[in-house]
């Protein structure tokens, strides 16, 4: 990493609340493993230094935001990608468990291969869809927390997330804006799933200044077992 992507992720964890101090060798590791892994597979589309410190590292790292996070054991991100927000949250945070999920092979093969080369003992990763592990008695029920960026409609995550969650267990949702339509389906979704949406955090991004909205849902009852339905349903004919 250069002085100026170091400078960059400083200032926008700072920005946050968070020192990375100790923090910035992995970050800096992390960026060379997906640039290198970038031009062998399409990772991500964010290629330059800036765009992977500002986009992938601290917006990751904004999903710490207002402490919805503290205290969780285990923790799985719903359709990680190339590992995002998932292992930059679990370079800070070595004492929780983190579960990358994807249902692209090649992605995990990634998350893998970088967490096993940054020492981070707190990742394990997994290929598959949020359907399935919604329904396997492994995982259902088996989370603290849900965390996931910019993989679907609020609808759409409450139904795959709230059956993951164990009860009290929240779901946190990182997004860009979110309309208030969007909003009011999730609410009805999340009341249909066993849970409510207690936090809508609108905030910039450090640095670049884009908008960015945490919605928290919070699991305050059991999640009926028809839900998730199969494969693909949730998304072609969300809830709400
Ligand atoms: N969270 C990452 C990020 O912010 O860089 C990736 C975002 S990408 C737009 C959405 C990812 O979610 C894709 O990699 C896709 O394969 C995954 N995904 C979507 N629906 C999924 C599901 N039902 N189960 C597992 N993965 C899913």
């Amino acid at each position: 990493m250069t002085p100026e992507g170091e400078a960059l992720l400083r200032q926008g964890a700072a920005e946050l609340g968070l020192n990375v101090d100790t923090q910035v060798p992995a970050f800096a590791a992390l960026l060379d493993l997906l640039v290198a892994a970038n031009t062998r597979v399409n990772l991500t589309a964010l290629k330059t230094e800036p765009d992977i410190v500002l986009k992938h590292f601290v917006d990751s790292l904004s999903c710490l935001r207002g402490g919805h996070l503290d205290g969780a054991e285990r923790v799985i991100d719903l359709g990680t990608g190339a590992g995002f927000p998932a292992l930059p949250l679990a370079i800070m945070a070595p004492d929780t468990t983190f579960t990358p999920l994807d249902s692209i092979r090649k992605k995990i093969d990634f998350v893998r291969a970088a967490a096993a080369s940054l020492g981070l003992t707190n990742v394990t990763a997994q290929v598959g869809r949020a359907e399935t592990l919604g329904r396997d008695p492994d995982h259902r029920e088996g989370y603290d927390r849900v965390v996931c960026r910019a993989v679907a409609a609020l609808p759409i995550l409450a139904e795959l997330g709230l059956p993951l969650l164990k009860p009290g267990g929240r779901l946190v949702a990182q997004k860009g804006p979110i309309s208030e339509a969007e909003l009011q389906a999730g609410r009805q979704a999340a009341a249909e799933v066993g849970g409510r949406v207690t936090v809508v955090d609108a905030f910039t991004l450090p640095v670049l200044g884009d908008a960015r909205t945490l919605v928290v849902i919070e699991k305050t009852g059991p999640t009926p077992a028809k839900y998730p339905r199969r494969e693909g349903v949730p998304n072609q004919q969300p809830l709400f």
